[in-house]
């Protein structure tokens, strides 16, 4: 069997990727099935860090939109991502890993406020690491929080989580034959405003050279392959 390509990968999960397609903010056999995937990595050796969303409970900008103020809103919103990191380091736990919520946001007697060096040792001890509260302002989102955090922590791959297999240009969903890419550079993705992730997001990696991988995860088994090589999804990344 090969052996994996990625020593380190930081995945980001919507908050709706733990909701699966029921009414509950968070289905507690989804949150199981993603959770065995991650213990499934390190037993691998893949150190793995989560950014999870929080978009299955409260998004910021929705409610903004309705006369909330943005600031407030992006709070509530970032305390969002928190409860989501909570349940699944409760149930990583539960499968015997050993877990770690850091948040960008003090929240002193729930979990660590986030610190770059103690987040690099414990990923070496082998221990999963979810950064919590995006990056702790308003106005950005948890994807710019992903590759803030993929670049920080010297990720060799940051892995999007998606419903859909991968990067289209127009939404599959509603437009059937939308044209799939298998490749795509950060440029063409953000020049075409393609839906893979924020601007932002996508400018941070292009200028630290990090690899965006994005991809459905809720195959059985994707992540791994993934891991072992299989050129699963969408590649974003340089030249065209
Ligand atoms: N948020 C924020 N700053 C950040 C990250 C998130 O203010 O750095 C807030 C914002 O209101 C956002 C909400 O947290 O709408 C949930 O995050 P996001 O929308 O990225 O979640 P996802 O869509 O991935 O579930």
């Amino acid at each position: 069997m090969s052996v994996p390509i990625y020593r380190r990968i930081l995945l980001k999960l919507s908050g709706e990727a733990l909701a699966g397609g029921g009414r509950e903010s968070i289905d507690p056999d989804v949150l199981e099935g993603l959770a065995g995937d991650v213990r499934d990595l390190l037993g691998e050796g893949i150190a793995v860090a989560l950014v999870i969303g929080g978009g299955n409970i409260f998004r910021g900008a929705a409610l903004a939109a309705r006369g909330m103020d943005r600031v407030t809103g992006d709070h509530i919103g970032m305390l969002a991502t928190l409860m989501n990191a909570l349940a699944m380091q409760d149930r990583l736990e539960a499968l015997g890993v050993s877990t770690r919520v850091m948040s960008a946001l003090p929240v002193g007697g729930v979990c660590e406020d986030y610190n770059r060096a103690c987040a690099l040792r414990h990923l070496v001890k082998g221990r999963v690491v979810i950064f919590a509260a995006g990056t702790g302002n308003p106005f950005f989102t948890t994807d710019s929080a992903a590759s803030l955090r993929a670049i920080e922590i010297g990720a060799d791959l940051l892995i999007k989580a998606t419903k859909v297999d991968g990067v289209y240009s127009a939404d599959p969903l509603c437009v059937p034959d939308a044209t799939f890419y298998s490749r795509i550079s950060y440029d063409r993705a953000l020049r075409e405003g393609l839906q893979v992730m924020d601007t932002t997001a996508i400018v941070l990696c292009r200028d630290h050279g990090l690899p965006l991988r994005v991809m459905n995860i809720n195959e059985p088994g994707a992540l791994l392959r993934l891991m072992r090589g299989a050129d699963l999804g969408s590649l974003v990344a340089s030249g065209d």
